[in-house]
């Protein structure tokens, strides 16, 4: 079976043999490359390249696209400090204002979604027939720490929430038309209120494209289903007496996860954020997947 088939199969809920591994990657093939993330950012051809190379070295069975969560916020007009250690920070924000006027398909020319988007079509040639291409979006509420300045935690007026969902909603659209078999949506905490009118599109939005999604929670007390309308639910540590119907991924954490292997994980996610050291010590990381992969 190729890869791709194994990892759609494990977000279907079926086991697909030793559990595939989804990475969210892009400071590291930066790092392993010796090149600055500005360099890169731009670039849709060494980008592209580089995923793919990265996912063979590693023997990957999908390449995520793109591990950067400022993408969005970049585009709509927030500032990035690109000196910044690992990743782009976000050094300049934009007002709640600002985020109501923005035309989200004028948003999406802007910036890096383009390139993201030329990245896709390119790894859809030759790596995406065999390998899964997974599309990363934050939530909502993520994407709204990251763009906004000064928001009272856990407060987003409705107004604000349509906005920010019918940019993602876009954004979720464009990924899918240009060739991506699953995306990926990352919550920064577990406590973000209601995203029930946000989640229904978005799944709705997925099933018509044939497109498999996974809600990615990112908080070590998880204690959410997180929307039964996804295909998938990630996990840091697997959690009991959640919905069962939800399939179970978990995060590649060291060597301490591999336990997990044979503890129901039907897949991983590999973060670079939550494991830099890890994503920085290619021996090591190439010697967990070995161990994944005998076991
Ligand atoms: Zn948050
Ligand atoms: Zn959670």
């Amino acid at each position: 079976m190729k890869d791709k088939d194994r990892v759609l199969q494990a977000l279907a809920g079926r086991n697909a043999g030793t559990a595939p591994v989804i990475p969210l990657s892009f400071s590291q093939i930066c790092h392993l490359q010796q090149m600055e993330p500005i360099d890169l950012a731009y670039d849709p051809t060494p980008l592209a390249n580089l995923l793919q190379q990265t996912t063979q070295l590693f023997g990957f069975e999908a390449i995520g696209i793109l591990n950067d969560l400022a993408i969005l916020p970049e585009a709509a007009g927030c500032v990035l400090d690109w000196d910044a250690p690992w990743k782009p920070r976000i050094a300049s924000r934009v007002t709640a204002e600002q985020v109501l006027d923005l035309n989200p398909a004028q948003v999406l020319e802007q910036g890096r979604f383009p390139v993201v988007l030329e990245v896709i079509r390119r790894l859809k040639v030759v790596a995406g027939r065999d390998r899964a291409l997974v599309g990363i979006l934050p939530e909502p509420f993520t994407l709204r720490d990251s763009l906004i300045a000064e928001m009272q935690p856990g407060y987003l007026e409705v107004s604000l929430y349509q906005k920010i969902s019918q940019l993602l909603i876009e954004a979720l659209r464009k990924l899918c038309e240009n060739g991506i078999d699953a995306v990926i949506m990352v919550a920064d905490h577990c406590t973000h209120g209601d995203q029930g009118p946000f989640v229904q599109t978005a799944a709705k939005i997925c099933k018509f494209f044939g497109v498999k999604s996974i809600f990615y929670c990112r908080s070590t007390e998880c204690s959410q289903s997180h929307g039964t309308a996804f295909d998938a639910v990630v996990r840091l540590e697997p959690t009991d007496g959640l919905d069962s119907k939800i399939r179970r991924g978990t995060v590649l954490r060291g060597r301490k996860d591999l336990a997990g292997a044979q503890n129901g994980a039907l897949f991983y996610v590999f973060d670079e954020d939550l494991e830099p050291d890890l994503a920085r010590d290619p021996g090591q990381l190439r010697e967990l997947m070995e161990l994944i992969k005998g076991s």
